[in-house]
């Protein structure tokens, strides 16, 4: 297969750069963004390079109605001999496409995308903030255009990849947080979507965010949409627990998303000799686990935090404190040895940076 050429369109301004200590996550975009069009019969085409832009879409797209539509979260980071580094972008890019068959969106190929994302960032370079902890994170998409009111597969589509420069998740170091086990709402249910990243599973997940933000938590704990009884994952992170030595994360069922921090933690414990088990994991057995003082460590994993520690559980109002609220030495050692890997500042044996 060809390579699709790139058709680049320069802005003729450039917008004013955020000072590094003032980046939140998400709020500034940088000068460009990449673009191509779908057609049904005749696949993709128009890839190119353009100004930011607001996007014009008819209002009877399908994407506005019926949410066919998938995404995809990553960084990029400047290491100290100032090469950019991307952290396994082809897993992102095939899980994107994993996530678009669950929605009967067209498949993008994988090569073509990390083309498009290099080319990208090649383009908007000096966006990529140097300081500390920050990076440039990507936001592929991709939505179904065609205008038409029916429920069906659109027969048009947009993929787009936008870039926005942010600041460090922990600004005052690694710490961790409280998180409420959520007993009433469920985020997905195996057979549905929770294992592809589509918007409505977030639409879905405000409510219970929004009761626990309330509470004083930071994140809620999801159960399972049958029972409520077994763990899957914590706000949009996999989560992963420490009980006497081993390390346990809950086996991926279909609703829980295959994380690619997650999929990396396994590889690095497997490679420490660090015993770890994906399986079936409940809230009973954690609370058993924390009164009998075996529960060692919890913590969810994910792009954006790498790990987040957890320092308490509250469920149906029952407290259970982990590790005695602070960070473990697994979860302090895997966030180092993950950003050191991700930022080029450790030997990367896995051959996960690009
Ligand atoms: N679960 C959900 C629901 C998520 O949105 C994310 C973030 N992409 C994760 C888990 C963590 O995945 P990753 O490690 O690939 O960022």
């Amino acid at each position: 297969m060809t390579k699709p050429a790139i058709e680049i369109k320069l802005s003729k301004s450039k917008k004013q750069k955020p000072l590094a200590e003032q980046l939140e996550f998400g709020k500034v975009f940088t000068d460009h963004m990449f673009l191509a069009d779908y057609l049904e019969g005749e696949g993709w085409s128009n890839h190119r390079i353009v100004p930011y832009e607001p996007l014009m879409l008819d209002p009877a797209a399908t994407i506005f109605h019926y949410g066919q539509t998938v995404f995809e979260g990553m960084k990029a980071y400047l290491d100290k001999d100032g090469s950019v580094r991307l952290f396994r972008p082809e897993e992102n890019m095939r899980r994107m496409n994993q996530s678009g068959e669950r929605l009967c969106m067209p498949q993008f190929d994988v090569e073509n995308a990390l083309d498009a994302l290099k080319q990208l960032i090649i383009t908007d370079r000096e966006w990529i903030p140097a300081t500390e902890g920050t990076s440039l994170y990507i936001r592929p998409f991709m939505i179904a255009t065609e205008p038409y009111l029916g429920v069906a597969p659109s027969k048009k589509y947009i993929f787009v990849i936008i870039l926005s420069p942010v600041g460090s998740y922990y600004k005052e170091g690694i710490h961790p947080v409280k998180i409420l086990v959520e007993n009433e709402y469920v985020r997905a249910v195996a057979g549905g979507t929770g294992m592809a990243k589509t918007a409505g599973n977030y639409a879905s997940g405000l409510r219970a965010q929004e009761i626990a933000d309330r509470k004083g938590y930071s994140q809620v704990l999801w159960l399972d949409g049958v029972e409520r009884k077994y763990i899957e994952e914590v706000g949009s992170m996999n989560v992963f627990f420490k009980i006497n030595g081993e390390v346990i994360t809950p086996a991926l069922n279909g609703s829980i998303l295959d994380g690619i921090t997650r999929k990396s933690i396994i590889q690095l414990l497997n490679h420490w000799n660090v015993p770890v088990t994906e399986r079936k994991i409940s809230m009973e057995e954690i609370r058993s686990a924390q009164q009998e003082g075996t529960l060692e460590e919890a913590f969810g994993t994910g792009t954006a935090a790498v790990i987040s520690p957890i320092g308490e559980f509250n469920w149906s109002d029952e407290k259970l404190v982990v590790n005695s609220g602070e960070t473990g030495e697994l979860s302090k050692k895997l966030y180092e040895t993950l950003t050191g890997i991700q930022k080029g500042d450790l030997e990367d044996p896995f051959g996960w940076t690009f």
